[in-house]
């Protein structure tokens, strides 16, 4: 029996795989390779290089690799980006889903994780958000996202497989061993944008928006150690497994929020540097603050954050943003 992680080869999935493969899973991936790396799949997972959307190579795996459980990571994640071309979101993210939902239900997959977003709920009406609060997405990510997640309860409704949409907050940091960490050049997301001015990558780190309503003008985000996002993971399998009638939708954050001003002061003090700062206005569809209301997820599994500390994210993304810097040279 075999777990099968779509997406593996990328940020998130690769912790994911370490993960799993820790709790000795059996895992193969499914990954295109289009933004994820062959060398950031672990040796111990199998690699199938292929599109989620290849109903006959991902169904051949799924009866191959006797696989009872889908972890589905693989999709488009920049935001910006789905506002210029929101159908590549629709293909990449909601129709590739729907093949892959199709080729797990005809193949009988009894168990489906899925990597949906904060972005759901667009501009929450309050802080912290949960999980019945309103989605209204502001952006066709969001959307693209929010669109699976429907599917998903439709289709367990209708079919014998279960599933759990685990909505992440603030990703960041890297694996603590440092075996993966995020290695996208050119990301937008604040920590890893810091880290890279840290090692010389960037001149400096601009701040969108110093005139927030929030304790310090700055937008606060909920931000989550990608280990302990990872194990979360894994502790909604074992739920999927123990209880095949239940589904569920769970905020992955650890309910507190940071402005962007104090991330940079914890960069700076990591390493012991004075990062340049440019203040800038701020970016198109950017709430003030997005933080996650955790209790249900504290609730439903046995998972508790281990990692939830600032310093610690901005160290192990800092050690591995120096792997990469080193790895280029
Ligand atoms: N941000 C920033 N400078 C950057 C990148 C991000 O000031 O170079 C801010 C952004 O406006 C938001 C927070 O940092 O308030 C987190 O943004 P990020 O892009 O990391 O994630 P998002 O919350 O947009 O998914």
């Amino acid at each position: 029996m075999a777990v099968m992680v779509t997406g593996g080869a990328g940020y998130i999935g690769s912790h994911a795989v370490l993960a799993l493969l820790d709790a000795g899973q059996e895992v193969v991936v499914v990954d295109n390779l289009v933004t994820g790396f062959d060398w950031a799949v672990d040796d111990r997972a199998t690699l199938v290089e292929c599109d989620i959307a290849d109903e006959g190579r991902v169904r051949a795996a799924i009866r191959g690799y006797d696989v009872d459980a889908i972890m589905h990571f693989a999709g488009s994640v920049v935001v910006p980006e789905s506002v210029t071309d929101p159908l590549k979101y629709y293909r990449n993210n909601t129709a590739a889903s729907r093949s892959l939902i199709e080729s797990a239900v005809t193949e009988g997959v009894r168990h489906f994780i899925f990597s949906s977003t904060a972005a759901t709920y667009g501009t929450p009406e309050k802080v912290p958000v949960a999980e019945n609060d309103p989605t209204v997405p502001i952006n066709p990510y969001g959307m693209s996202k929010l669109m699976t997640e429907a599917m998903l309860r439709d289709v367990a409704a209708a079919h014998p497989i279960n599933y759990c949409a685990l909505r992440y907050f603030n990703v960041a940091g890297a694996d603590p061993e440092g075996r993966s960490g995020q290695s996208t050049a050119g990301a937008t997301h604040l920590i890893k944008v810091a880290v890279e001015a840290a090692t010389g990558r960037r001149s400096h780190v601009s701040i969108f928006g110093t005139d927030f309503d929030t304790r310090d003008g700055t937008g606060v985000r909920d931000y989550i150690h990608v280990s302990d996002l990872a194990a979360a993971h894994v502790a909604a399998l074992d739920l999927l497994r123990a209880d095949p009638g239940s589904s569920h939708t769970l905020n992955c954050g650890y309910g507190r929020g940071f402005s962007v001003a104090e991330v940079l002061d914890a960069v700076d003090r990591v390493t012991n540097m004075t990062i340049e700062r440019k203040l800038e206005g701020r970016r198109a569809g950017d709430p003030a603050e997005l933080v996650a209301d955790n209790s249900a997820i504290l609730a439903a599994l046995p998972w508790r954050p281990e990692r939830d500390d600032l310093e610690g994210i901005v160290r192990d993304a800092l050690a591995w943003e120096r792997k990469l810097a080193e790895r280029d040279r």
